[in-house]
């Protein structure tokens, strides 16, 4: 059982003491989370990287000092103002911004317990289930997930931090149980269920047998699906299917057997631009672009441009305060603005090119003039790295088709390839955002209007010779593989950890 932390400090009694001793937790707080990043990969270290770029913002700090001024103690000062913020997140009416709660009661802790000497994290034994109102990154990070284990959270949220490494280190979770209350001490034994989002705390035995019965079960079909992972994908009747990856950052293909898949179908670069580094610049770029490509050892590529805005906001390149984030500047829109940022990615792509199989694929695309413009820039950059002598290629450009006007006009793109986004096809569609769970029912893209606009784009394409692909998450979840397939696209792309489950699903169609 997790509970909150409290450790004891004596005040100075003087606000210069008191701000200089905050100063230097908040200081050593910062490097104690530089140093972990060290350590770490991927989206993991993006998590954290947050917490730094929350701790380095004044307006945070702001509140605290203004207190200490005012005769407060530095650590009431600290505590009082992160509260206040925790609080703030906890209602905000933007999931985002409710999930990101947990992260600030992270950094208020671990400055807390710089200013008190002690070490606030909550030790987990490896193995243990954890219950408790919510938890943070760090304890999270803190146990090892290797051995078992699990976590039941009163409070919580499928989109916070901690939900996302718990998915990446494959940690059953459960959120929003509401009150975990129990007369007593603790109970000895608890059963998770993450794919039905249920917890039972000291089951009866018949229960526990059932669990057992039903886990050993899942076991068995992920170890029998794993052993299909290297096959290529086919349906009962014969169709070939061609399974791609997606990657959100170059870390998810470490220790990764190409074999597995025909390609990669989506890399989403945002995970560059996330950084509290800074913009990259085009060798940054280039570089980890060249190590995917031969990563892939000649199997197709698909890189798609930077995607800020809507749900990835970026620090200095998107737009603030927009009233409607997803109808906003995002996607291609931000690029063309943004043409200097645009015109440098485009130039390592082209640098990458001749390294592989390179393909160059557009996001948030409505209007054919979008598309005709980018590949004016792409074909500017391709000439002037050329005129320079730098080895270069210029890609094929395709556009995703995940705005309602691009599906239902897809004919009249001159793509080289069309990649449909179902992630935000579906919530154009239904009009329910993707990141808010009182419409989760409405957000479906197995919606026949949604696969009209699939089965659509597929015609488009078929009628243009261009390939189809799909690369949301709709991809990878098995109840849609059928209803996919039938609208006739023959290409899906999906995160690794999905592909062994997909092939197994695409071998039960048709059947
Ligand atoms: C999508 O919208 O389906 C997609 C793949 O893009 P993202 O999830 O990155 O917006
Ligand atoms: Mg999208």
């Amino acid at each position: 059982m997790l509970a909150a932390a409290v450790a004891g400090r004596t005040a100075s009694g003087q606000p210069a003491q008191e701000a200089a001793a905050l100063k230097a937790a908040i200081e050593d707080a910062t490097a104690e989370i530089v140093k972990l990043i060290g350590t770490l990969e991927g989206e993991v270290a993006d998590i954290l990287e947050f917490q730094v770029a929350m701790l380095e913002d004044d307006a945070l700090t702001e509140g605290a000092y203004d207190a200490i001024s005012a005769g407060i103690s530095a650590d009431h000062a600290w505590r009082s103002a992160l509260d206040a913020e925790i609080t703030g997140y906890r209602s905000a009416d933007d999931e985002y911004f409710r999930a990101r709660a947990a992260d600030l009661v992270d950094i208020r802790d671990r400055v807390l317990a710089r200013l008190s000497g002690a070490d606030a994290t909550a030790k987990i034994a490896g193995g243990a289930i954890v219950a408790g109102d919510d938890i943070s990154p760090s304890t999270f990070l803190a146990a090892d997930w290797t051995r078992g284990g699990a976590i039941a959270l009163a409070a919580g949220s499928p989109s916070s931090h901690v939900a996302m490494l718990a998915r990446a280190r494959g940690a059953p979770m459960v959120v929003g149980l509401g009150p975990l209350s129990w007369i007593g001490s603790p109970p000895s034994l608890a059963l998770v269920d993450g794919d039905a989002g249920i917890v039972v705390f000291d089951p009866e035995p018949e229960t526990r047998r059932l669990f057992e019965r039903r886990l050993a079960a899942a076991n068995a079909a992920q170890a029998a699906a794993d052993a299909g992972r290297l096959e290529p994908a086919c349906t009962a009747d014969g169709r070939q299917i061609a399974v791609l990856l997606n990657v959100a950052a170059p870390e998810d293909l470490a220790s990764l057997d190409p074999a597995i898949c025909d390609g990669i179908g989506l890399v989403r670069t945002e995970f560059l631009f996330e950084t509290s580094r800074g913009l990259p610049d085009e060798e940054t770029q280039y570089r980890v672009y060249r190590d995917i490509l031969v990563w892939a050892r000649g199997k197709p590529v698909t890189i798609r441009t930077l995607d800020a805005g809507g749900d990835k906001p970026i620090a200095g390149l998107t737009v603030d305060g927009e009233s409607n984030p997803f109808l906003g500047l995002r996607g291609i829109r931000l690029s063309l603005a943004r043409p200097e940022v645009f015109r440098m990615q485009l130039r390592a792509l082209c640098r990458a090119a001749v390294h592989g199989t390179l393909k160059v694929m557009l996001p948030m695309v409505a209007v054919p003039s979008e598309l005709d413009r980018a590949a004016e820039i792409l074909d500017t950059e391709f000439r002037d790295l050329q005129a320079k002598g730098i080895a270069c290629a210029r890609p094929p450009l395709g556009i995703m088709v995940e705005v309602p006007a691009a599906a239902l006009r897809a004919a009249d793109f001159a793509a080289a390839f069309y990649s449909i986004g179902s992630n935000d096809l579906t919530q154009y569609t239904m009009a329910a955002a993707r990141d808010i769970g009182a419409v989760a029912d409405l957000n479906d893209t197995g919606n026949l209007a949604v696969l009209a606009l699939i089965a659509g784009t597929v015609e488009a394409g078929q009628k243009r010779g261009v390939e189809v692909s799909l690369c949301g998450d709709a991809a990878a979840d098995t109840h849609l593989t059928a209803a996919l397939l039938a609208t006739g696209l023959t290409t899906l792309s999906v995160s690794p950890i999905a592909v062994a489950r997909l092939k197994a699903a695409i071998a039960k169609v048709g059947s």
